[in-house]
């Protein structure tokens, strides 16, 4: 898949206004826009930065930095930031895959469903709460039913719109399993739809990528019926 889809013209993304992208939940490209200097700095130093960072805004906002409760909140989030949540920016972290041979000569779809992720928002930094299913037909090699999980959660540590992550699970299944015959479907909540703006709390959002063999309308109709059991 190209990348190359990005361009910014008078103070416009692909035609958008930043204002458009953000409220709309519009994305650009399949990877994560990263600096090139990304991991120049340490994380150790990340964390001082984001905390001095992280305690001026909240000065700004005039909340007292010697309260009690208050103090340790830089740092918290500082540390929170680097080592959990947004941990999948780091390449470092990206989960170890081993294949094995298909030894049982299963060579019908599998399904990994109700896989529970907590993303966030990279256009508003609040969570998005979802469920991630799998599916893959084995081109002759198999992961464990554990890395399927671990991608889900890999990806979804990251500042993230939800077209991207569907798109950078099944991007990552596609090149460990060698073999196009793989279908993720992501069914989430986002706290920025609900929690502010519009302040929908009954809706989410389901975004599917059906690859190969799963881009045929009997086999998303087998999928569908594994999901709804
Ligand atoms: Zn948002």
């Amino acid at each position: 898949m190209s990348t190359e889809t990005t361009s910014k013209a008078n103070g416009q993304l692909n035609g958008f206004t930043d204002e458009a992208i953000g409220d709309d939940h519009l994305f650009t490209s399949l990877d994560t826009p990263m600096k090139a200097n990304a991991f120049d700095m340490s994380n150790e130093e990340k964390k001082k930065r984001i905390s001095i960072l992280f305690s001026e805004i909240m000065d700004v906002m005039g909340l007292d930095l010697t309260d009690d409760s208050l103090q340790g909140t830089p740092d918290r989030v500082a540390k929170m930031y680097i080592e959990e949540i947004f941990s999948g920016l780091d390449p470092k972290n990206k989960p170890k895959m081993a294949l094995f041979e298909n030894k049982y000569q299963y060579n019908q779809m599998l399904v990994e469903k109700n896989i529970t992720f907590y993303s966030n928002c990279e256009h508003h930094f609040v969570p998005i709460i979802g469920k991630a299913h799998i599916a893959y037909k084995s081109s002759g090699k198999v992961i464990g039913l554990s890395k399927l999980n671990r991608i889900v959660q890999y990806y979804a540590k990251r500042p993230q719109v939800q077209e991207r992550l569907t798109n950078q699970i099944a991007n990552e299944l596609k090149t460990v399993l060698e073999t196009e015959d793989v279908a993720v479907i992501i069914d989430a909540k986002h706290l920025c739809v609900s929690s502010r703006g519009v302040q929908d709390d009954t809706s989410t959002t389901v975004t599917t990528y059906y690859g190969g063999e799963f881009n045929n309308a009997s086999k998303i109709l087998e999928l569908q019926n594994y999901l709804n059991n």
